[in-house]
């Protein structure tokens, strides 16, 4: 039997909440499935750690999860400490610590009701945005010149190495060929003048080792209205670190909002750990009021399922997901429903169990 170690990050506002249900998912699927055991370790890393510490994590955090299989993160940012702290403090800490440099965000439609574009139906929006999850424009290359002058000056610069472009390409291109599935590139050549053009460059040369893998290229500017167009023109997307972040937004808009959006941050050769989170932040306005929806993480639970091989499982929980939203009968009131967090949860468990 294989016992999965899962650090858990529960984090701040809503994190906690929604992890909560998502640990009750797996301790479902450990119960039924005797050959699938979890150990979870709780860190209390996050902004009220540090109010105390005046830093996110331990200063060895990264060692003390290095051991872990996964790291399962609720959300982080609160009121009080800038955002761009919590961001850089301990989100990008891990996913640069561990080299996660895949970001894997499913745009999946579960329910045609949940989308606000007309005549749109599950089939039409179904595809993954593999987003570059290590360098670019999040690199935190930068520089502040002439600080406190009128005539301040400030630079923020994207950073594209060859490692870093064509380990991402090439993974995207090996997710293509493996699921059969076309694969689009979405950059910004004709502005971005060296990043996008190497960027393009690298798409091109990696696609000609797939000439099985039908491809298409487009700006993302013209690509941010076919998200919300024709989101049938895509299966999988490959970006960059920015422009992935910014789509997967209008990429949750389309498909019922940030209560059902996960997001994988992977390292893909497994020799450090895989983190799994919803994209969602930390939600102070509905914090500690049981509105959370916690449907989000619980996708993220599928996702390391399937990171860990578990297939099986993680459609069963995509397919309880997409039952719940069918059934609209126990949901929280995002998705106009009068049901709590936990209720949510446990209603999850038995729809589970119930489908199995
Ligand atoms: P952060 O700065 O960490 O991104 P945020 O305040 O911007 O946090 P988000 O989580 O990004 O909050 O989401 C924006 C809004 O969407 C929240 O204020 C909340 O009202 C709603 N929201 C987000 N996640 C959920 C969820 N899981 N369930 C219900 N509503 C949510
Ligand atoms: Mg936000």
């Amino acid at each position: 039997m294989k016992a999965w170690k899962v650090a858990l990050i529960p984090g701040d506002g809503i994190g906690p909440e929604v992890v909560a249900e998502g640990v009750k998912v797996l301790q479902a699927i450990e119960k039924i499935d005797s050959g699938l055991s979890f150990q979870f370790q709780r860190f209390p890393w996050g902004c009220e750690y540090y109010l105390e510490h005046q830093k996110m994590m331990a200063d060895d955090g990264i060692e003390q999860l290095q051991n872990f299989d996964a790291i399962y993160l609720g959300a982080v940012g609160y009121p009080g400490v800038p955002d761009h702290i919590s961001l850089w403090d301990l989100l990008l800490k891990i996913r640069k610590g561990f080299d996660q440099y895949v970001n894997l965000r499913p745009v999946r439609l579960l329910n045609e009701e949940l989308t606000p574009i007309k005549n749109k139906s599950e089939k039409d929006i179904d595809f993954l945005v593999i987003r570059e999850n290590s360098e670019g424009e999040y690199a935190g290359a930068g520089d502040w010149l002439f600080k406190g002058k009128k005539e301040e000056v400030v630079l923020q610069t994207g950073v594209f190495s060859r490692k870093g472009t064509e380990r991402i390409i090439r993974y995207a291109f090996e997710e293509a060929r493996k699921q059969k599935k076309s694969l689009t590139s979405i950059s910004k050549a004709n502005a971005l003048n060296y990043s996008m053009v190497f960027w393009d460059e690298v798409f091109e040369e990696v696609g000609k080792e797939y000439p099985d893998v039908k491809t298409e290229s487009y700006l993302v500017d013209a690509a941010s209205m076919f998200f919300v167009m024709q989101p049938e023109r895509f299966e999988i997307v490959v970006t960059s670190n920015l422009f992935g972040d910014i789509l997967t937004d209008i990429g949750a808009a389309i498909t019922g909002g940030m209560g059902l959006a996960t997001g994988a941050n992977v390292n893909p050769e497994k020799e450090y750990p895989s983190m799994f989170e919803p994209v969602h932040g930390s939600a102070p306005d509905i914090a500690g009021q049981g509105k959370a929806n916690p449907l989000a993480a619980i996708w993220s639970v599928a996702q390391m399922l399937e990171h860990f091989g578990e297939e099986k499982w993680g459609n069963i929980v995509v397919d309880t997901i997409k039952e719940l939203i069918n059934e609209n009968k126990v949901l929280t009131p995002d998705l106009g429903g009068k049901h709590s967090t936990s209720e949510v949860g446990d209603y999850f468990v038995e729809k589970m169990i119930g489908m199995l």
